[in-house]
């Protein structure tokens, strides 16, 4: 029997691009969302949909590591001043990624950025969703310094011994659509969110903002799990970490 109660949870999409009315048609009863912001822009435009009061849309505000290429390191540290984080339940997508730059100063900056909102988070206690392309140890070797306990790996492609390194700090992954199997995820259960990345697509197929439910089957079907299983396990991470 379905277990109603419990919801599909897409720990992290990005609806800024979305007309406000296509996003309340298409987003699912049944559905919990949380979008992440990338820009300053990006954040200005959740606040206006945030006024919508979408039942089980949630927001994570905060720059991604590309900020950097178009705005100096000064504008970028003023906009996370003006950023209000107490109207987001997490800070993302925020993080480090080294294919967006070979050069040094700006790849410094990306780490400036990224430390000053982790110390917000972890100031607020709020979780943080990390973007770690190309650049997991830089990450890893960053949040060695904090204490903070709420972070969240997004579409994780370490290598096995930062996984390891990962997991046994308590740090949470999120799989989308179970494409790489990189390790045991039937003993990580309590470390995992399932994601779908909204609009990125999938397969060459383009994503529905609905398209979390494909991602819980895919997931479940690579792994052998029953789905209300799962359901219930990414719930109970999600209630555990978050603020609701
Ligand atoms: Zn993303």
């Amino acid at each position: 029997m379905v277990n109603k109660d419990l919801k599909f949870i897409d720990i992290h999409c990005h609806y800024d691009d979305v007309p406000i009315d296509k996003l309340k048609f298409e987003f699912s009863f049944d559905q919990i969302s949380v979008a992440a912001a990338v820009s300053y822009d990006s954040y200005n435009k959740y606040e206006n949909i945030r006024l919508e009061k979408i039942d089980g849309l949630y927001f994570a505000y905060g720059l991604y590591p590309d900020v950097v290429l178009n705005n100096s390191l000064s504008t970028c540290l003023d906009q996370i001043e003006n950023i209000n984080f107490d109207h987001a339940i997490a800070i993302g997508e925020i993080g480090i990624d080294y294919k967006i730059t070979k050069n040094k100063e700006k790849r410094k900056e990306q780490e400036i950025i990224f430390q000053k909102q982790l110390e917000i988070a972890e100031k607020k206690d709020l979780p943080v969703i990390i973007h770690s392309r190309y650049a997991t140890k830089k990450i890893l070797d960053i949040l060695s310094t904090t204490n903070h306990k709420k972070i969240i790996l997004h579409w994780f492609s370490g290598l096995n011994e930062e996984l390891k390194i990962a997991l046994d700090r308590g740090y949470y992954l999120t799989n989308r659509f179970a494409k790489p199997t990189i390790f045991n995820i039937k003993d990580n259960l309590d470390q995992i969110f399932i994601e779908t990345d909204y609009p990125i697509s999938y397969d060459n197929k383009e994503l529905k903002i609905s398209d979390i439910k494909k991602s819980y089957e895919v997931f479940c079907k690579d792994y052998n799990l029953d789905l209300d299983f799962v359901k219930e396990k990414v719930q109970s991470n999600f209630l555990k970490l978050f603020e609701i």
